[in-house]
């Protein structure tokens, strides 16, 4: 059975109080009773997101995302048929603003400042798969 893997980009609601650690809680919740996983990345200002699981799962899932108020401006970057999870381990990994993942920012992007508008699509499921790796999930 093949698996869909989805990329995102959002930038966070500054009027909404932002609790990351409670979306990362019902995340890892629903995700894990729906077999999907991926990683997350937040610098404070922009959402980089992969979603892995079946079509049906991430199509809810997606759906429901898109409509949370904590975040706008939701950009898909790309919904394509994987053979394997690049994020297998976590239900959602997560990538916070630190000096390592700065420094994935200016491999991928020529640019010191993270602004995924400005990157390929490449470059940014490049940028989650290296930052699994160098924090050691
Ligand atoms: P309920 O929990 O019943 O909430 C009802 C509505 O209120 C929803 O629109 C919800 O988005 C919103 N809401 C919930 N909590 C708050 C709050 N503290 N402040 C403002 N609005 C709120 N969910 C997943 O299942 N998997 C994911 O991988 C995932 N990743 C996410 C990534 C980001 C960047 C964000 C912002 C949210 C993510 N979520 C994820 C959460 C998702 O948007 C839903 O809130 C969650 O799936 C629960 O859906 P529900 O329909 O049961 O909503």
């Amino acid at each position: 059975m093949f698996l869909t893997r989805l990329i995102y980009f959002s930038r966070a609601n500054r009027e909404v109080d932002m609790d990351i650690d409670q979306i990362l809680e019902t995340a890892r919740r629903k995700n894990k009773a729906d077999n999907i996983t991926g990683a997350l990345w937040f610098d404070g200002s922009w959402f980089l997101q992969t979603l892995e699981g079946s079509r049906s799962a991430i199509s809810r899932t997606y759906h429901r995302i898109c409509a949370d108020p904590r975040h706008n401006a939701v950009q898909l970057v790309s919904c394509d048929q994987v053979t394997q999870r690049a994020f297998h381990v976590w239900s959602m990994a997560y990538f916070a603003d630190n000096e390592q993942n700065r420094g994935l920012v200016s491999k991928y992007s020529g640019n010191d400042k993270f602004n995924p508008a400005e990157m390929t699509n490449d470059s940014l499921f490049a940028l989650m798969a290296e930052a699994e790796i160098l924090n050691k999930i």
